[in-house]
């Protein structure tokens, strides 16, 4: 029995120790929500962790609410914050949600060069959860485009 329980013990050790650094680094955030990779992997399972905390993006037209046009509010998927209002989604043909505004001061923009161009992501301003990007190219008087992917919002009815 000793021989089982020991090992484990250590390793135990190993990690708390190894974690340290990257708590120091959690407090200087300056979002609202901290919590560590492992806790947000464990709280929001594979799927979402990959989009919301890894950049990820769901496939085009497989997302749940592309065709939701329901009266409600979409929240952030990881600290459930509102983000949009059902009044400013539309429907664009692109795959992904889109709306025309959000929720003042509940996105923030970041410059993303990753794949070769230039876009706008946009995050959570609350946990700095990833959500989508932002285009200039919407058709409705914000000329705003928020794509953002299904599994980066959960949806509530009015
Ligand atoms: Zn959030």
């Amino acid at each position: 029995m000793f021989l089982m329980t020991a090992p484990k013990k250590l390793r135990g050790n190993a990690i708390a120790s190894m974690e340290r650094p990257f708590d120091s680094f959690l407090k200087m955030s300056k979002y609202a929500i901290h919590k560590s990779e492992k806790e947000w992997l464990t709280e929001l399972g594979e799927k979402r962790y990959n989009i919301l905390r890894k950049k990820g993006t769901e496939g085009p037209f497989t997302g749940e609410y592309i065709l939701n046009f329901e009266d409600g509010t979409y929240k952030c998927g990881a600290c459930s914050i509102p983000l949009f209002e059902s009044d400013n989604k539309f429907q664009s043909g692109c795959g992904w949600p889109s709306f025309d505004e959000s929720i003042k001061g509940s996105v923030e923009y970041v410059k993303d060069t990753s794949f070769g161009s230039v876009r706008t992501e946009i995050l959570c301003a609350n946990c700095g959860s990833h959500l989508g990007h932002i285009f200039n190219d919407g058709p409705t008087k914000t000329g705003q485009r928020y794509c953002v992917n299904s599994l980066s919002v959960d949806f509530r009815n009015k």
